[in-house]
């Protein structure tokens, strides 16, 4: 099976604790991401949640 989203990162270091946090928003399959969209991720030590703007042409620049 095709990764949909391989550029989406589904585990994020959080910041605060440097534990591994976790996406929990749901990828859309039927639809696209679109840059502006908000992807959450809820750490699973510390549960601090990070809202991650998905902005595709971040690394361009
Ligand atoms: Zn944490």
């Amino acid at each position: 099976m095709t990764e949909r989203y391989p550029d989406i990162d589904r585990q994020i270091v959080c910041v605060d604790c440097l534990e591994t946090a976790h996406l929990i928003t749901p990828l859309p399959e039927d639809d696209d991401l679109y840059p502006g969209d908000i992807l959450v991720y809820r750490c699973e030590a510390c549960l601090d949640r990070w809202d991650i703007v998905y902005d595709p042409d971040d690394e361009l620049g």
